[in-house]
């Protein structure tokens, strides 16, 4: 294995959703969800080995001080998409979805729901954190199942075994119940591991309703908003916010297989939508 394939170790960032949209079928049983490992392919394994190995909370201290500056530039959210959109997986010419279909599969299938403006919008920008891919970030710093650092792993966590090499693991403070918080202190004050999430969180957080942010911020959370991990730590608030994050995450998973959308077609309603929110530009 080469220097480059080991740092990512996945053909594409899609791998991971869909080994995450595997393990979740919706023809499954609770039992197996929890056995995924048959799903599961060598790169997506390898992935979350450096993923669990390498998000420590030095780490996600660090690359919060790096990225959440804000200072890579200005850029419309069509830019973003856009810039998103050059990472092409060249590797597999029968999944051509690109970047921004899957953005748009997910918003059209909110939006023929009826839900809220807001709801499709949340839909439309979801990933667009995966522009950290674009920075030189290794996947295991983009994607990936998202956990709280700083007090025990929760063995809702995808292969938790794999754990064992992070450093925190080792440091017994890391490792109680509670870690470095207070007993329901709200995720607001929780570090999770650092991917996609919490960097398109803070770059839109200004202008959305709250339910929206934390459909950003929490969506691959899954131990929490899938299986109910956490709570010890999330208050109230956090709580009700979740039925939102919960109602959002099937139209992340199962709309892949929907229709192509007619991005052209489409492509008006979106302008509107991300105007009526958004400046015309943004610090990324
Ligand atoms: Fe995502
Ligand atoms: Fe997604």
């Amino acid at each position: 294995m080469n220097t480059s394939q080991s740092v990512q170790p996945m053909q594409s960032l899609d791998e991971w959703d869909d080994f995450v949209a595997v393990r979740y079928r919706q023809d499954k049983t609770e039992d197996q969800f929890r056995d995924y490992s048959t799903d599961a392919n060598p790169g997506v394994t390898e992935f979350y080995r450096q993923n669990h190995a390498q998000q420590t909370v030095e780490f996600v201290l660090a690359a919060r001080t790096e990225f959440l500056k804000l200072n890579r530039g200005k850029k419309s959210i069509w830019e973003a998409a856009e810039y998103l959109n050059t990472l092409v997986d060249d590797s597999d010419p029968d999944t051509d979805l690109s970047q921004i279909e899957h953005l748009l599969q997910t918003s059209e299938a909110i939006r023929k729901d009826g839900h809220p403006r807001w709801f499709v919008l949340s839909g439309f920008i979801h990933d667009l954190g995966k522009v950290l891919c674009l920075y030189g970030q290794p996947q295991w710093a983009v994607v990936g199942d998202t956990f709280p650092v700083g007090c025990a792993y929760s063995d809702q966590i995808v292969f938790p075994e794999f754990f064992e090499a992070n450093p925190d693991s080792k440091v017994p403070e890391y490792q109680s119940l509670y870690g470095i918080y207070e007993p329901r202190c709200g995720l607001d004050n929780v570090y999770l591991s650092w991917g996609h999430d919490e960097y398109v969180f803070n770059v839109t957080k200004n202008y959305l309703p709250e339910p929206a942010q934390y459909i950003l911020r929490y969506h691959s959370f899954y131990a929490a908003h899938k299986h109910g991990a956490y709570r010890h730590l999330m208050n109230e608030h956090d709580e009700q916010m979740f039925e939102w994050v919960k109602k959002f995450n099937p139209y992340d998973l199962y709309s892949k297989g929907a229709d192509r959308p007619n991005f052209k077609e489409v492509k008006p309603y979106y302008e509107d939508l991300v105007a009526e929110f958004f400046p015309a530009q943004l610090d990324w």
